[in-house]
């Protein structure tokens, strides 16, 4: 994460500054507030805003007048119970809003989640900063023999090093080409090309930022896609730094989700099937399973 000491600055008067409301408060969150948790090497994720609580949930599935409390444990198995069954516009009831530094490739993947608001950093208004994603060496790794769309072991020794450098030679040449095209020069007749265009010399790991703002339902519905192992290593990282924050906003929204999105599973017809038999006895091969091969690992994957 590199931030001037002016961001530092601006971030802890903002941080210094508090005062009273009636609105509905999370204490986890108000200490997590503008606060710049680093994520990659020059990323980060910070909370710029946030609406409602644990009890804010609650509040709208009762339709309340008040608060909406009751006690604590009835809070949280009503929140579980609704988590459970999919009822989940009381979660929409609470909203945040992210301030997000990723690469141009992460933020790719990311703006497909349509269900949030989003406002960029504009790059033909402003100069982008030479700052590009370089794995750490245990990310770089080969591509999947298995699956498609992942890596498989960690690259060693020349091939590592080699690869490091041209990641960082072509960024720094593309960003001198960049600055060399923006820059006006008289005595040499440039006129400077315009920002909107000599951007597009830039690589994919080049940094953007936005404000990303979404409801609580629908970040869940994010978090469960990127924060999963399926999903690429860099956009993952985002994601975790994102569930540890959720976790002190909304402590027993967080708790329902990591135990039946998170850590729940998803059975097809033909999976309960398969779990019947064998507990019936009858030993299932990948053959008799009546699944596809790719099925049939995913099934062993969780159940053995
Ligand atoms: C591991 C992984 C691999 C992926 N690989 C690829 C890939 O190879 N190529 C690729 O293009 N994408 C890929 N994606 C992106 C994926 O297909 C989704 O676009 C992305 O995850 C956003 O999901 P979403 O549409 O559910 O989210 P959101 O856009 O936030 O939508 C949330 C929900 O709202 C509803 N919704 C939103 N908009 C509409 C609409 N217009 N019509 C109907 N319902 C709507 C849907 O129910 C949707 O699930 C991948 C995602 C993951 C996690």
């Amino acid at each position: 994460m590199t931030l001037t000491p002016e961001q530092h600055a601006e971030i802890e008067e903002q941080r210094s500054l508090s005062q009273p409301t009636r609105r509905a408060v999370s204490p986890g969150m108000e200490e997590r507030l503008y606060t710049a948790h680093p994520v990659l090497d020059h990323g980060l994720v910070r909370v710029i805003d946030y609406m409602g609580d644990d009890s804010a949930i609650t509040q709208a599935a009762r339709v309340s007048y008040g608060r909406g409390t009751k006690k604590v444990s009835d809070d949280r198995g009503l929140i579980r119970y609704l988590m459970r069954h999919w009822h989940s516009t009381p979660f929409e009831m609470c909203e945040v809003k992210f301030h997000v530094k990723l690469p141009v490739f992460v933020a790719r993947q990311w703006i497909r989640h349509r269900t949030a608001n989003v406002n960029e950093y504009s790059a033909r208004y402003s100069i982008l900063d030479r700052e590009f994603y370089i794995p750490e060496p245990d990310k770089l790794a080969a591509q999947s023999t298995v699956n498609h769309q992942g890596r498989g072991a960690v690259l060693q020794g020349e091939e590592a090093a080699r690869v490091l450098d041209i990641l960082r030679e072509d960024a720094m040449r593309s960003y001198d080409h960049y600055e060399d095209m923006l820059t006006p020069d008289a005595e040499a007749g440039k006129q400077g090309l315009a920002r909107e265009l000599a951007r597009m010399n830039l690589p994919m790991n080049t940094y953007t930022q936005w404000y990303w703002k979404v409801d609580l339902h629908n970040l869940f519905h994010f978090l469960r896609l990127r924060a999963d192992a399926h999903a690429q290593y860099e956009i993952r990282a985002y994601a975790d730094t994102m569930c540890e924050i959720v976790k002190d906003w909304v402590p027993a929204a967080y708790e329902a989700f990591e135990d039946y999105r998170l850590g729940g599973v998803n059975l097809s017809g033909r999976a309960v099937e398969v779990l019947k038999r064998r507990l019936a006895g009858e030993t299932v091969t990948a053959e008799t399973s009546g699944m596809s091969k790719g099925e049939w690992r995913e099934f062993e994957a969780v159940w053995g």
